[in-house]
């Protein structure tokens, strides 16, 4: 019998580290490692204590029903519906464990590589893929219907993307050629690069939205932060006018570039993130956004939160067609 002896009490281990130690187990203890494995998972579901699960279709009470390939399945008493414990979650469909929710999830928020996921998991690239936009299709809506408002003194400012076809063929009569070496083929900042207009709050909560090419017009400005604005407000500019369109609203103010160090930090782990991925496809740039939103500076605490997000039973589920087609960047 192996024992598992944990000195600080807490094991923090990925599901890619478990497959690697059980590849490497001796084949004869494989008995033991199979029993000492259920009975923790039988325990855990023995333990979970949730609230009363309701019909999706008549609201009353419903009844476990059997698991299908893990899942927990329910019906209802009254009307008869059957619907499984992801109905109407962001995941509803899907058969991957929670398991590999958890380590695709932390794989996005790490920023590793769809190559390397699949890999590690052993799962196709394409199902990476689908897995990685459903969750940063969800942390996108809880963006939108929840928005960050601009508490106390905020650093405001743009950064600038170069715009990216990846994952599409490149479109004929295009407005430019197909970049060398993923270079911009005009100087400066042209209509090739895509503004996020970004901020950090006084209680550090972040926004990051993509509008436009080039340099945000007052509209554009007013599309990301008017509604965010409250009394308080203070906005720390870089001087950009455009931002004097909510001066009627709040106070705004020029600072200097060494005045809003948060949101240069913000604007490095954007730009180091695009970096590693070599560009994220423009049309999904503001999913990447709010994903970066989200996980700035809260990198630890961010999975599990993303994870009870996507498991929510929110009405969020987007199919793979509609996560081609749903809320993209339009320019
Ligand atoms: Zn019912």
């Amino acid at each position: 019998m192996i024992h598992l002896k944990c000195t600080s009490g807490v094991v923090m281990a990925t599901l890619k580290e478990l497959i690697k130690l059980v590849k490497e187990l001796p084949e004869d203890s494989f008995g033991d490692v199979y029993k000492i494995m259920n009975d923790i998972k039988e325990a855990a579901e023995e333990a979970k204590k949730t609230a009363p699960v309701v019909c999706i279709q008549c609201g009353e009470k419903a009844v476990k029903n059997g698991k299908n390939d893990g899942i927990q399945q329910y019906i209802c008493k009254k009307c008869g519906k059957s619907f499984s414990e992801r109905a109407t979650s962001a995941i509803s469909n899907s058969q991957a464990s929670d398991s590999v929710w958890m380590s695709v999830i932390r794989d996005t928020v790490s920023g590793v590589s769809l190559a390397r996921t699949s890999k590690d998991l052993e799962i196709s690239e394409s199902t990476v893929f689908n897995m990685r936009h459903k969750i940063i299709n969800a942390i996108e809506q809880e963006y939108l219907s929840n928005p960050v408002t601009l508490e106390g003194a905020c650093e405001v400012d743009e950064t600038y993307l170069l715009e990216c076809e990846k994952g599409s063929a490149f479109p004929e009569c295009y407005h430019r050629e197909p970049r060398q070496n993923g270079k911009a083929l005009k100087p400066g900042l042209s209509d090739e690069y895509i503004c996020l207009c970004t901020s950090v709050t006084s209680t550090g909560k972040r926004i990051a939205r993509a509008v436009n090419r080039a340099t945000p017009s007052k509209d554009e400005i007013e599309q990301v932060f008017g509604k965010r604005i409250e009394d308080d407000t203070l906005l720390l500019v870089d001087g950009n006018k455009s931002y004097n369109t909510m001066k009627d609203r709040c106070i705004v103010i020029k600072t200097d570039e060494e005045d809003r160090v948060r949101i240069n930090r913000f604007h490095s782990f954007i730009k180091e993130r695009n970096s590693r991925a070599r560009g994220f496809a423009t049309k999904n740039l503001n999913r990447y956004a709010a994903l970066f939103a989200q996980v700035f500076g809260n990198q630890d605490d961010a999975p599990i939160k993303i994870f009870e997000l996507i498991k929510n039973r929110n009405k969020r589920f987007i199919s793979i067609d509609g996560l081609r087609s749903h809320n993209l960047l339009l320019l």
